[in-house]
């Protein structure tokens, strides 16, 4: 059935639309609320509830919620643990190397940030913003983007009820048409409609290449004798090797429970690395192993991270609306912190959008949203650290994180030596040919301390309808198999922490088997394949993982 033989979809008018009820989306709505309670907001929300595909670390700087929600201190309602300990590590095979506190810059400093499960702090964000008057549509995936005259006027939700062959079933529904004056997209990392307009209104010309991370994470509940409230640690070297970036997070929060995660840069060069596997074999380090002892692990999941900072922010405004929150990619990375400039990004284009409904405008460009990050707290956050990462990639993790901290030191200072440094290739064409690297021989899992793939997918709670049109489109097959399988050896296969992709050999014949069902909407695939031939669009609305509070 072609497009124009559909029903119509219904339409529903607002002043603003937002596409994702993450930190940055609801910060977004709730300050529009407070500067104008009559202005109408939506917000759509593919997870089945907000905070089902919120996955973090987390250790959050205040500096967002207090500006946000100045109260939010005295209130109950949000969990958290004061950072009470905070050691950085670099980690050899079996020893460890403690970085004293006074070495390290002090925008590194944890004391006075939080450790919170950031899918609470985003229920807790959406409790706040329904009782201002915000419509929060949870299960609802924005699949298109809506133009009128070239400018963004919504967005459409997906149908629900297509068949995996594409004919519709009786619970066909059709997507809603959502417009608005100004439509906000707060997607997150490598956002599926955000990188269409990144695309279409060239809002990266003239930016250093987007740079990203896969992060992975668990949570366990640990015996209370191996639990240290408050304590905050994170590691970088062993098990990646020098040319590899990334490292770990061990947070200790709430009752007895421990968030312990891994993030690998993906410039990686090695198609044989798996991302996953590092994490389980981190796990094993002296430093960290007896920390799980007794414990349990409740949930696991996967999600990437922007990593470009400063030089990589795209252009914001476009006609009819803006990118907000890592969707733009404004995570700080040497302090692994994003969220707190999410909520101050989603703030500040609302604050923008107000003014200008105010005077009456629609469907232009927020021209002044985009002239004020850099000069404020969000520009100053990326300013200083800008260097860490493009040093890191070219001189591997030895030298290029000691001059990255040398760096961030001077530009404390208020100078640096160094300019402002490019980032030079994207991820996808960082990647050797496998016949030039060496298979990378993993451990097996004990099932004690470190899992396979699919009974950690298991602790995902992942559930997708499994009769719907695949969500992740090979563009090429033919190029898939000569290129992706044949020359750099299937890393789809490993680099996906879900399991999705296998290359199998069946009756002579290879094939590429994708289990979308699995997948857990990271994004990597869209952001690793080296030839840029897998595109990630959202599956229908409520699937994916279903995270409890991670
Ligand atoms: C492993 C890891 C550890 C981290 N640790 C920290 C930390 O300790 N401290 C910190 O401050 N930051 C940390 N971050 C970064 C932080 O999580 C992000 O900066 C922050 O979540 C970005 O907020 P956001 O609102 O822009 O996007 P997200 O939090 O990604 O939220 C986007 C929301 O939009 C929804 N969405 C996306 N596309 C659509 C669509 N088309 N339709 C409908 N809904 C959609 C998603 O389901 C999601 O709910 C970490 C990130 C990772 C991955
Ligand atoms: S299929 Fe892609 S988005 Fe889904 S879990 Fe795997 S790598 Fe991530």
């Amino acid at each position: 059935m072609s497009a124009s033989d559909l029903p119509a979809r219904e339409a529903m008018e607002f002043d603003v639309v937002i596409v994702g009820a993450g930190p940055a989306g609801l910060a977004a709505a709730i300050r529009l609320k407070q500067l104008s309670p009559e202005t109408s907001v939506v917000v759509v929300e593919k997870g089945s509830e907000v905070g089902a595909h919120i996955l973090s670390g987390a250790v959050i700087d205040p500096i967002g919620l207090d500006r946000l929600i100045p109260e939010w201190r005295g209130e109950e309602t949000l969990a958290r643990t004061a950072v009470s300990v905070d050691r950085f590590y670099v980690l050899g095979s079996s020893g460890a190397l403690r970085l004293p506190n006074l070495l390290m810059p002090p925008l590194m400093s944890n004391h006075g940030n939080f450790i919170v499960s950031l899918g609470d702090v985003c229920r807790y964000l959406a409790r706040k913003a329904e009782a201002l008057g915000v419509e929060i549509y949870p299960g609802f995936a924005a699949a298109e983007v809506l133009f009128e005259n070239d400018a963004v006027a919504g967005i459409a939700t997906g149908d629900m009820g297509v068949a995996k062959d594409g004919h519709h079933k009786a619970s066909f529904t059709r997507g809603m048409e959502l417009r608005a004056k100004y439509t906000f997209f707060a997607e997150g990392a490598r956002g599926s409609l955000s990188k269409t307009l990144i695309e279409r209104f060239g809002l990266a010309q003239n930016r250093q290449p987007q740079k990203y991370g896969i992060g992975l994470k668990e949570l366990w509940q640990v015996a209370p004798e191996q639990f240290r409230s408050g304590l905050v640690q994170h590691t970088m070297g062993w098990p990646l090797g020098n040319r590899t970036g990334g490292g770990s997070f061990v947070y200790h929060f709430g009752d007895n429970l421990v968030a312990v995660g891994f993030v690998v840069h993906l410039n990686y060069q090695n198609p044989y690395l798996s991302p996953f596997e590092e994490f389980q074999r981190f796990k094993m380090h002296p430093l960290v192993r007896d920390t799980f002892g007794g414990g349990k692990r409740i949930c696991y999941g996967a999600r990437a991270i922007t990593e470009g900072g400063w030089q990589s922010v795209p252009k914001l405004a476009f006609a009819g609306g803006a990118l907000i929150g890592c969707a733009a990619g404004f995570m700080n990375v040497p302090r692994i912190k994003g969220s707190h400039n999410a909520m101050l990004s989603g703030m500040l284009a609302a604050e923008h959008a107000a003014a200008a409904l105010a005077e009456g405008r629609a469907h232009d460009e927020l021209t002044d949203y985009d002239a004020a990050w850099r000069g404020s707290p969000i520009g100053r956050d990326l300013w200083r650290v800008r260097n860490v990462k493009p040093l890191w990639s070219a001189l591997g993790t030895a030298v290029g994180v000691a001059l990255g901290a040398a760096d961030m030191w001077t530009n404390t200072l208020g100078f640096s030596l160094l300019g402002t440094l490019p980032h030079g290739k994207p991820d996808f064409a960082t990647l050797k040919p496998a016949a030039d690297c060496r298979p990378i021989a993993y451990p097996k899992p004990d099932g004690k301390l470190t899992f396979d793939r699919l009974s950690s997918v298991y602790l995902s709670n992942t559930n997708h309808e499994e009769d719907q049109p695949v969500h992740l489109i090979v563009r090429d097959r033919a190029l898939q198999k000569a290129s992706e399988h044949d020359v750099y050896g299937g890393p789809s296969a490993r680099y996906c922490p879900a399991g999705v992709y296998e290359w199998i050999e069946q009756g002579g014949q290879l094939r590429y088997v994708i289990n979308a069902q699995n997948c857990v909407h990271c994004k990597t695939c869209d952001i690793k394949d080296p030839n840029q031939n897998i595109n990630w669009v959202p599956p229908e609305g409520g699937g994916g993982p279903n995270y409890p509070n991670m």
